[in-house]
């Protein structure tokens, strides 16, 4: 364990506080402060040294104009920290980026200004409209500031790592920017031009950024917050210790943010932390709580995808922790503290790997590919073991690539394809996933299609039969969405699609909805050639659309044609997640099952209120070398296996919400 290890059970305390309210910190006491985390099982915390107000809440003497008005000991932070470090409690301190009311007020040549010359807005708010929103320029003097702001804190007040929050790739045309594009090469009035330069500046300012903390200590814990972690943070990765998910269910992420993003993330190498909030919506929601069962599976899941926690609270302005809130974080971390030697050092086993489409569309806070979170949806929902991956990755890890409705194949790409293939590789495809970047043909052969455009009728129709109908009714289904019109080359056409009578228009239409079907054998809907099963509609895309249960088993069977033998099987319902984590250095992997069922209450959220067990449920996993025990952790009770054919099997009594079964090895 280094000094700055990454904890397990982090919180981070927002502290946005408006100038105009008074008596702040009336109420702060440092010793119990500390008490209450220390109670609760917290072990880091985020502390804020500057907020989106601009308000600073240390004795600067650099910019005293800055510290809040109304703080009632000029040192709150500092005691903050020490109080929290004397209870052994790491502190992160935190520094607001892109948003800071004080700059933009008083330094209204450091706003950031969008490509229609208005003052750059992350919320794209009026100039009237309540808010912080409004983006600073990291190429402008604001950047001296920060780094002055930086070092005054570093030097005052020791901590254990510093948290870059609103750190947001933002375009910019203002005059220093504009003269960075033209010395680059790159026209402003051209948006991929603009796009490239935001992300270059992103760069150069994180590496700025991380080479003056690591100056002033080395071992100082790195991350820079902006709600998605992804495709552009790949080339500074390094300049991060740790990769967090600012993901609250709650908010605009939802419960499939977290996971998408972080099966990417980790097949980079880097250590993750998973964030919720104790909030019932998201920032900001003052005095709200969040269902225990809630903040339980969202704690629980990040332990499973191999992830350390950060659940996100807001301190009140008199600086009092709310001690019913920590009692519920209590709750839950204490729980987290017990499980937490089954998830140190841990790496995910999967045999799929899921090519991500942010690598070719990009992704941003709350906003993922709609493929990308039908097929994690789907792949979850089965048991499957899989990660997100890259062009770059080594293909001859998974035993199935994944290429959902929207990859293109350039010819390098294809290239590694078919290398993967002829080593015994499957693949899955469907849509326009396998097309040249200019999408006029099938990069490889080996889909054993040819392309010939869009399809000709949508909807359309499948009639499921032999393995891949298998569970269904061999009678017609609709494909809602258009798919891709193919003509079958070396391949077995294993469905074809039904035409309708016509395409609905004004002209021509029939009753509500699409029309009916005209019976009539139109073009080929799945394709198999060899190990590469091609499925012409946006199957991913459609389940993240309205979720057909025939299109998933329809992939799922696919799936069962080229891995017999996947890495977990159990007969539990769809609703129950299973995950596989090795930890190399204990010589066991660990099975993580979760049974939380999120439903849509409301117009705008998902809810978990319940914790419903389940019983007597099977599970099968595919182990490498002699099992010597299967333990219910972190209990330690014992249970029956049997190993057969490769596999180890068990029966796990009862799931109540979050269950880990520890596989230990022969030495
Ligand atoms: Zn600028």
């Amino acid at each position: 364990m280094t000094v700055n290890e990454v904890r397990f059970r982090q919180i981070h305390l927002d502290f946005h506080t408006s100038e105009l309210i008074e008596g702040i910190g009336s109420g702060f006491d440092a010793k119990q402060f500390a008490k209450t985390l220390d109670d609760a099982r917290v072990d880091s915390i985020n502390l804020f040294v500057r907020c989106h107000h601009g308000m600073i809440y240390y004795d600067s003497k650099k910019f005293p104009e800055r510290v809040h008005p109304h703080l009632k000991s000029r040192d709150m932070l500092k005691q903050q920290v020490e109080a929290c470090r004397a209870r052994g409690i790491h502190v992160n301190l935190y520094v607001t980026v892109r948003w800071d009311v004080y700059s933009y007020n008083e330094h209204p040549e450091w706003v950031a200004i969008d490509a229609e010359g208005r003052y750059s807005d992350y919320e794209k708010r009026g100039y009237l409209e309540a808010g912080f929103y409004r983006n600073l320029c990291v190429n402008t003097g604001y950047r001296q500031f920060l780094k002055e702001n930086l070092q005054e804190v570093m030097e005052e007040i020791p901590a254990e790592g510093v948290w870059f929050d609103a750190s947001f790739v933002v375009e910019c045309v203002c005059p220093t920017c504009m003269k960075g594009m033209r010395e680059a090469g790159l026209n402003p009035k051209n948006a991929a031009d603009r796009k490239a330069y935001s992300e270059i500046t992103y760069h150069d300012w994180v590496q700025d950024m991380s080479a003056q903390v690591r100056a002033f200590n080395p071992d100082y814990n790195i991350f820079y917050n902006k709600g998605h972690v992804g495709r552009v943070d790949k080339p500074v990765l390094d300049d991060y210790t740790y990769a967090a998910f600012e993901s609250l269910p709650g908010g605009p992420w939802g419960y499939m943010d977290f996971p998408v993003s972080v099966k990417y993330i980790r097949t980079l190498g880097k250590e993750t932390v998973g964030m919720t909030g104790r909030f019932h919506t998201s920032w900001g929601d003052n005095s709200s709580f969040r269902n225990k069962a809630a903040l339980e599976f969202e704690c629980y899941n990040m332990l499973a995808q191999g992830s350390k926690c950060n659940i996100g609270d807001q301190l009140e302005p008199s600086g009092v922790l709310s001690e019913a809130m920590y009692e519920l974080i209590g709750e839950v971390y204490s729980q987290v503290e017990k499980k937490e030697s089954w998830c140190r050092e841990v790496v995910a086993v999967t045999d799929i790997g899921v090519f991500t489409p942010e690598e070719f569309y990009g992704a941003d806070t709350g906003h993922l590919p709609e493929a990308s979170e039908g097929v994690c949806r789907m792949l979850q929902e089965s048991g499957h073991q899989f990660d997100f991956i890259d062009s770059a990755e080594n293909f001859l890890k998974y035993k199935v690539l994944i290429l959902p409705d929207v990859i293109p194949v350039s010819e390098e790409f294809g290239r590694r394809l078919q290398h993967y293939l002829d080593n015994g590789g499957s693949i899955i495809a469907s849509f326009e996933s396998g097309l040249n970047p200019e999408k006029t043909m099938f990069t490889l052969p080996a889909w054993g299609v040819r392309y010939k455009g869009n399809a000709p009728y949508s909807p359309d129709f499948i009639v499921p039969s032999g393995d891949i109908g298998s569970g269904l009714k061999q009678a017609e289904h609709v494909m809602y969405k258009q798919g891709a019109w193919v003509e079958a080359e070396g391949g077995e056409r294993l469905a074809d699609a039904i035409e309708s009578v016509f395409n609905r228009s004004f002209e021509q239409f029939s009753s509500h909805l699409h029309s009916p079907s005209s019976g009539k054998v139109g073009y080929p809907a799945i394709v198999k050639k060899g190990r590469v099963i091609y499925f012409i509609h946006p199957v991913f895309g459609q389940y993240h659309d309205n979720a057909p249960l025939w299109v998933k088993t329809l992939v799922r069977n696919a799936l069962n044609m080229l891995l017999p033998d996947p890495l977990l099987k159990h007969n539990g319902p769809s609703t129950l997640l299973a995950t596989v984590n090795e930890q190399a250095a204990e010589n066991r992997q660990v099975v993580h099952l979760l049974h939380y069922i999120p439903e849509r209450r409301s117009k705008t959220m998902d809810i978990i209120e319940d914790v419903i067990p389940l019983h007597d449920t099977r599970i099968s996993v595919k182990v490498d070398r002699d099992v010597t025990g299967v333990l219910l952790v972190p209990d330690n009770k014992p249970l029956d296996y049997e190993t057969k054919d490769g596999r180890i099997e068990f029966l796990v009594p009862k799931i109540t919400g979050h269950q880990m079964v520890e596989l230990s090895f022969r030495k």
